[in-house]
C-alpha cells in the first residue's frame, strides 16, 4: 500500500491529497494518478455535458428541423437523435490512422468534429422533444436527465413521476410543484428532503406526513401548521385563509419558507442504509467517498456523482452506473459495462477508453459513434493483434507527446478530454449549475463562454401586469409573451432566457393545483432550486449538539430529549456538505436521531 501523498492540481495551484487505496485503484486499473484535484476533475468532466441548453437546426441526413443540444456554430454535425441510432450511415466510414506527430486529443477532436452525433442523448422518448438526457418519457416539455415519466413540465434528475412541474432530483410521486430532493409525494408544493408525504405544502425534511404545512422536521403528522397540530376542520378553514392562488401570498409564504428551513435541525448528509460512506444523498452504499446523488448497491466509488444502481469500482464519473463495473474519468457511461475509462456517453461492452457515445463495443480506443464494434482506434478497424500493438504504442506516445492547452496544461495518458476541447461553452453544460461563475470568472479560467442569444421575441406583458390570481387568469395568457421577473430587476447569472411562455398544458396543472403563475422563466426556476441543494463539496466539522454557538444563537435549536454526552458537547465528527459559516445547527446520526423521532 503506499503512502497518502499531496499534489499541486495542475489547473487551480491548490494542494490535494491522493488516499492510500486511491494508489491501489489507480494500480488496479493502471492509470497513473490524477494531476487535477477532485473539483476540477468533476468541472472537466462537467464541461462535457450539456443537459438542458437546447437549440433548433437541420439534420444533416433527411433535413428535417430538430432539438439539440449542439449549437449551430459548435462545429458539430448533427442527425436526428433517431437517424443516429439506426444503420442509415457508418462510423467506421470516419476512420483514420493515427499521427504520431499529433497529440491524442488534437487527432480525436478532429474525428469528433468530422463524424455526426445524435441530436440529443434520449432514449425511448415520445412526445417529449424539448428535453435531454431523458428516457421513457411521455407528453413532457423542458424536462432534462430524468427517467420514466409522463405530463412533466420544467424538471430535472427525477425518476418515475406523472403530472408535475418545476422538481428536482425527486422520484416516485405525483401531482408535484417545486419540490426538490425528495421521493414517494403526492399533490405537494414546495418540499425539500421529504418522504412519503401527501396533500401537503412548503414541508423541509418530513416523514409519513399529509395535510401539512409550513412544517420541518416532522415525523408522521396530519394536519399540522407551522409545527402546531391543529384539528381537521381548523386546518381546512386556515388553509382556505392563506390563499395560496395568489402570487402576493405565495410570495411571503415562500420567504416565511425560508426561515423554517434555517431554524430547523439538519442531519450532517443525508446518508441512509450505509457504511463507510461520505457524500451527501447516499442510500445503500458501501465504502464510498465523496459521492453525491449516488444509490442503490453501490460499492467501493469515490469522487461520483448521480448514478448508481449496481455500481462497483467507480472513481470520478458523473451519470454512471446501471450495472457496472471498474469504471474511471467518465460522463454518462455504464449500463452493463466493464472497465471504461475516460469515456463519454459509453454504454455496454468492456475495455473502451477515451470514447464518446460508442455502444455494445470492446477493446476500443480513441472512438466515436461506433456500436458493437472490437479492436478499433479512432474509428479504424484492426485485427486483435494489429490493436494490442498499436495500443500500446499510442499509449507511450501519449505520455510522450501531451496535448498542451492555451493555459499551457499537458494532458498526457491519464487526464480526461481537456475543456477547451468540449464542443460546449461552460455555461451551456452542468458545469455553470454545479461550479457556477460569471462571464468574466469563466473567461480568465479559460473557459468558452456563449452569450445566451437573444430571441427574436417582443414581451407583451411583463411579470407585474399578470393576474395575482390564478382564478383571474384566462385562457388567452398561452399567446402572451411574458418577460422574466429577472430582466426587470436587473439580470441574473442563471441563463435567464429573458421571455417565457405559459402552455396549455402548463395552464391546466396551475389551475387544477390552484398554484399562481410563475414570475421567472424556466431557467431561473431551475438554478433557483439548483442553490438550495447542497453544494457537491465537504467540510469536516463537529456535532453542534451542545455547542456554545448553537447555545447562544438567537431562536436557535433547543434539544427535547437526553442524549449520550449528556451535559457535555457532543464529540462526534463527520464529512458535510454544510460549510462552516453556514447558519444552520447540524448534527450528528445520534443526536438528530434522539431529537426526529
Ligand atoms: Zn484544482
Ligand atoms: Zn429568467
Ligand atoms: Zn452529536
Ligand atoms: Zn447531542
Amino acid at each position: 500500500m503506499t503512502k497518502q501523498e499531496s499534489k499541486i492540481c495542475q489547473n487551480c495551484k491548490q494542494e490535494f491529497v491522493i488516499e492510500p487505496d486511491d494508489f491501489d485503484f489507480y494500480e488496479k486499473i493502471q492509470v497513473p494518478p490524477p494531476t487535477f484535484c477532485p473539483d476540477c476533475r468533476a468541472v472537466r468532466r462537467m464541461a462535457w455535458r450539456n443537459e438542458r441548453t437546447l437549440y433548433k437546426r437541420a439534420c444533416e441526413k433527411t433535413g428535417k428541423q430538430v432539438i439539440t443540444c449542439f449549437a449551430p456554430d459548435s462545429g458539430i454535425h448533427v442527425y436526428d437523435r433517431d437517424v443516429w441510432w439506426s444503420d442509415d450511415w457508418d462510423p467506421l466510414s470516419f476512420g483514420t490512422e493515427y499521427d504520431f506527430q499529433k497529440p491524442f486529443f488534437s487527432q480525436f477532436r478532429e474525428l469528433l468534429g468530422k463524424i455526426p452525433m445524435p441530436s440529443v442523448f434520449n432514449s425511448r422518448c415520445v412526445r417529449s422533444d424539448y428535453g435531454n438526457h431523458d428516457g421513457e418519457l411521455k407528453d413532457s416539455y423542458l424536462v432534462f436527465a430524468t427517467w420514466g415519466g409522463e405530463n412533466l413540465l420544467y424538471s430535472s434528475k427525477i425518476m418515475g413521476v406523472k403530472d408535475s412541474s418545476d422538481l428536482l432530483v425527486v422520484n416516485n410521486s405525483e401531482l408535484c410543484y417545486e419540490a426538490i430532493g425528495s421521493s414517494k409525494l403526492y399533490r405537494v408544493a414546495y418540499a425539500e428532503n421529504c418522504e412519503n408525504c401527501s396533500d401537503s405544502y412548503f414541508l423541509y425534511e418530513c416523514r409519513g406526513c399529509n395535510n401539512c404545512f409550513g412544517c420541518s422536521n416532522l415525523r408522521n403528522k396530519s394536519y399540522y401548521i407551522f409545527n402546531e397540530p391543529y384539528s381537521r376542520d381548523e386546518y381546512l378553514k386556515q388553509l382556505k385563509a392563506f390563499n395560496l392562488g395568489s402570487a402576493a401570498e405565495m410570495e411571503k409564504f415562500k420567504a416565511k419558507f425560508e426561515t423554517i428551513k434555517k431554524n430547523a435541525l439538519r442531519k450532517y448528509a443525508n446518508i441512509v442504509n450505509s457504511q463507510n460512506a461520505t457524500g451527501d444523498n447516499l442510500t445503500n452504499v458501501s465504502n464510498c467517498r465523496n459521492s453525491f446523488d449516488f444509490s442503490n448497491d453501490v460499492r467501493d466509488c469515490r469522487y461520483c456523482i448521480n448514478g448508481g444502481v449496481k455500481m462497483y469500482d467507480g472513481y470520478d464519473g458523473y451519470g454512471i452506473g446501471a450495472n457496472a463495473e471498474l469504471l474511471y474519468e467518465s460522463v454518462d457511461t455504464g449500463a452493463d459495462g466493464n472497465k471504461f475509462y475516460f469515456d463519454i456517453f459509453v454504454w455496454t461492452g468492456n475495455d473502451v477508453h477515451y470514447s464518446y457515445a460508442c455502444h455494445g463495443c470492446q477493446n476500443c480506443f480513441g472512438c466515436i459513434g461506433l456500436r458493437k464494434k472490437e479492436y478499433c482506434i479512432l474509428n479504424k478497424q484492426y485485427t486483435k493483434e494489429e490493436y494490442k500493438e498499436l495500443l500500446s504504442r499510442v499509449m507511450s506516445q501519449m505520455k510522450e507527446v501531451p496535448y498542451i492547452d492555451k493555459k499551457g496544461t499537458a494532458y498526457r495518458y491519464g487526464e480526461f478530454f481537456p475543456s477547451e476541447l468540449s464542443p460546449f461553452a461552460y455555461n451551456e453544460t452542468i458545469a455553470q449549475e454545479y461550479f457556477p461563475l460569471s462571464r468574466a470568472e469563466a473567461e480568465t479560467a479559460g473557459y468558452a463562454w456563449k452569450e445566451e442569444e437573444t430571441k427574436n421575441y417582443s414581451i407583451t406583458k411583463k411579470p407585474e401586469e399578470l393576474p395575482d390570481a390564478i382564478q383571474d387568469v384566462d385562457d388567452s395568457i398561452v399567446h402572451e409573451v411574458v418577460g422574466c421577473a429577472h430582466v426587470s430587476s436587473g439580470g441574473c447569472n442563471e441563463k435567464c432566457s429573458f421571455a417565457f411562455k405559459i402552455i396549455p398544458e402548463e395552464l391546466r396543472f396551475y389551475k387544477k393545483m390552484n398554484l399562481p403563475l410563475p414570475r421567472l422563466c424556466s431557467n431561473c426556476r431551475h438554478f433557483g432550486r439548483m442553490e438550495r441543494r447542497n453544494p457537491i463539496k465537504l467540510w469536516h466539522r463537529r456535532c453542534m449538539c451542545l455547542s456554545p454557538e448553537s447555545l447562544v444563537k438567537e431562536g436557535g435549536y433547543r434539544n427535547n430529549s437526553q442524549h449520550f454526552h449528556k451535559e457535555e458537547r457532543c464529540p462526534n465528527e463527520f464529512e458535510t456538505p454544510y460549510a462552516p459559516d453556514r447558519k444552520e445547527t447540524i448534527y450528528c446520526e445520534q443526536c438528530y436521531q434522539s431529537e426526529v423521532v
